[in-house]
């Protein structure tokens, strides 16, 4: 393993970094919101799957899995060897980055504050989440504490598929609307699970984001483009009217 650049790493220096990794192999990853998240075993006595590594990509990360003698591209900032090649830790923004947990506390430490993970939280649980907190319905649903795993685009795409403006304060939202949502939002994120990223197709609002002329693929409007709760937001006035 190599750390290229250090400032990736979160809580360790690369020394300890490396040298908590020696010897040791990936186990079963799991994912949490954002988080990517990777026991280790090996030889070496200690509590089952640590360390563990806490991966999130910001804006501009990811992994990619590359030949040996790839060549290294400038924003490989770790990597991982393994016999049959590398997988390489790509991040050009380095907004976020590895932490390296020794234990559940240090786990703890990182991630407890996440509500349960989008793609999996059951409906009367999202409504209950959802009637908890008294905001927009934009920001409520970034707000990982509430949901972990949406993202600006993620939570436009879903709105915009479920017809209400990002606007809409979830104390207006009828029962019926919040699962309703539940299934758009599930569907969506199955989409784009699949895709590996908010699919930018032409019938979806993404595909539209980067556009001169905005235009909404289901009628035409011109889109509507605002901050909304400190988020650049996408919607159309006709098909999400409030
Ligand atoms: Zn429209």
């Amino acid at each position: 393993m190599a750390v290229y650049d250090a400032q990736v790493l979160r809580g360790t220096t690369a020394e300890s970094f490396e040298r908590a990794l020696r010897r040791r192999y990936f186990t079963d990853p799991q994912r949490h919101g954002k988080w990517l998240l990777i026991p280790t075993a090996g030889s070496a006595k200690g509590a089952a799957g640590f360390p563990r590594l806490l991966l999130h990509f910001g804006m501009t990360g990811n992994l990619r899995w590359c030949e040996h003698d790839a060549e290294l591209h400038k924003h490989d900032r770790v990597v991982f060897d393994f016999a049959a090649g590398e997988l390489r830790y790509r991040d050009m923004r380095k907004l976020t980055g590895i932490h390296l947990a020794r234990d559940e506390d240090e786990v703890d430490d990182v991630l407890a504050e996440l509500g349960p993970d989008a793609q999996r939280i059951g409906e009367d649980e999202f409504a209950d989440r959802l009637s908890r907190t008294s905001r927009r319905i934009k920001p409520a649903l970034m707000d990982q504490s509430l949901l972990a795993g949406l993202g600006n685009i993620c939570v436009d795409e879903i709105l915009w598929r479920f017809r209400i403006p990002p606007t809409r304060e979830t104390r207006d939202l009828a029962a019926d609307d919040v699962f309703r949502l539940h299934r758009e939002m599930r569907s969506m994120l199955r989409a784009a699970v699949r895709a590996g990223h908010v699919p930018d197709d032409p019938s979806w609002l993404t595909g539209h984001r980067d556009e001169p002329d905005r235009r909404c693929p289901r009628c035409s409007t011109a889109l509507r483009h605002a901050k909304v709760g400190g988020r650049s937001t996408l919607w159309c006035p006709t098909c999400q009217p409030g």
